[in-house]
């Protein structure tokens, strides 16, 4: 037994990427602690600031949760119920579960078989007079084909609203992801390449209206204390949270970069043994997911478990499969791309501080295990 094999390698290490920002996250909570402006304080302004930049937007209002993001940007153009709003069934149910707080009624599509990203192709099929907005997601960290889809959203009049709770950071033809659609929603959530010290979120937009009707939503709905404009909600993003998201936002783009290398690094190793991911010429990805493709993904998933190595699957039940959702009448084989995804999808260790031992232990006992099953490749999809 080699010293290698020795090794345990998390899905996800928070502790590691603590350590190295300690001191800074204290003084940052610390400040906060100090002047008490706990509620839409100097740091969640700041950070809106920073966070918009960033992406390469106008504006960026703080509220408390990616799913809150979706909703209230939905809401802050109007959508509710009788509107049709169309996704991809390879998402993450809370792209669906805004949508249905709205009143809207989710309209899904499928995913593109290289990328698992909202194919464009399909959106004709799902249009209707009721169709009011679209979600791209750019899941994985993966910029969804926003060209064709913005050209479909124009023709039609359409709103698109990009979740990019995965995505910080990304690029599509070298703008940001977020930049591109009237709005985009952001989730902060711990395990997000930008990740709270619990939830948060925010919504992007160019659209100055839209911004301040969204700082409404977010706060009672008041455009000045005690007046009230709009029936809001209480969904503000905590300044204690801000605090910590503004130190973490400086060292965004080099964990990025180190997930580009580690994903690299995967396909290099990989490449030839499973299905890795396809990444097209117009995107620059920031790899919140490394997600594999094999037919035999849970025997694979149960011998890495085996051998130290926490896998994961995003997401094993397609939206249209999930009971909470059955009410909008698909039906299993209505989504092939995004059901293949749920049954042979493989999520890797994937973090900045993931080492290149890590990396060649856990695709050496993928390969090690596919070899073992030689007998089984004639199954497996090209
Ligand atoms: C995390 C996530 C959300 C929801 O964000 P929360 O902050 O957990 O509410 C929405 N869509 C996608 C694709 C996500 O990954």
């Amino acid at each position: 037994m080699s010293i290698k094999q020795e090794l345990q390698v998390p899905f996800i290490d928070l502790q590691a990427q603590r350590a190295a920002i300690a001191e800074e996250l204290d003084q940052a909570i610390s400040g906060v602690l100090a002047r008490n402006d706990f509620i839409l304080g100097k740091d969640v302004t700041l950070f809106e600031e920073e966070f918009a930049a960033f992406c390469e937007a106008g504006y960026a209002v703080g509220v408390d949760s990616g799913t809150s993001a979706l909703e209230l940007a939905l809401l802050a153009y109007g959508i509710g119920p009788g509107d049709e709003v169309i996704t991809v069934a390879n998402t993450f149910i809370a792209t669906v579960l805004a949508i249905a707080y709205t009143g809207a009624t989710p309209v899904l599509v499928d995913a593109d078989p290289h990328t698992y990203t909202l194919n464009p192709m399909q959106l004709a099929s799902a249009l209707t007079p009721q169709t009011r907005a679209i979600i791209p997601v750019h899941l994985y960290g993966q910029p969804a084909d926003m060209d064709p889809l913005m050209a479909i959203a124009r023709q039609h009049g359409l709103i698109v609203i990009e979740d990019a709770c995965q995505a910080h950071g990304a690029r599509y033809k070298g703008g940001r992801v977020g930049s591109f659609g009237h709005a985009a929603a952001f989730s902060f959530y711990p395990g997000k390449n930008l990740g709270a010290c619990g939830d948060g979120g925010m919504v992007v937009t160019n659209d100055e209206q839209v911004a301040k009707t969204l700082q409404m939503l977010r706060n009672y709905g008041q455009s000045q204390k005690y007046h009230h404009d709009l029936k809001g909600f209480n969904r503000r993003l905590d300044t204690l949270q801000a605090a910590v998201l503004r130190v973490k936002l400086t060292y965004l783009d080099a964990w990025n970069a180190a997930r580009r290398a580690h994903a690299a690094h995967y396909t290099r190793l990989l490449g030839d043994v499973v299905e890795t991911p396809r990444v097209p010429e117009y995107a620059e990805p920031v790899w919140h997911l490394y997600v594999i493709q094999t037919a035999r993904r849970d025997a694979l998933r149960t011998h890495l478990f085996s051998r130290g190595i926490a896998v994961g699957m995003h997401y094993p039940i397609p939206i249209h499969l999930q009971p909470a959702f059955q009410d909008l009448g698909y039906q299993k084989g209505d989504f092939p791309v995004s059901e293949r995804s749920g049954t042979d999808g493989l999520s890797l260790p994937m973090y900045a501080e993931l080492t290149p031992d890590a990396i060649e232990y856990v695709a050496t006992t993928i390969g090690d295990f596919m070899a073992e099953h030689r007998s089984d490749r004639a199954s497996e999809p090209q």
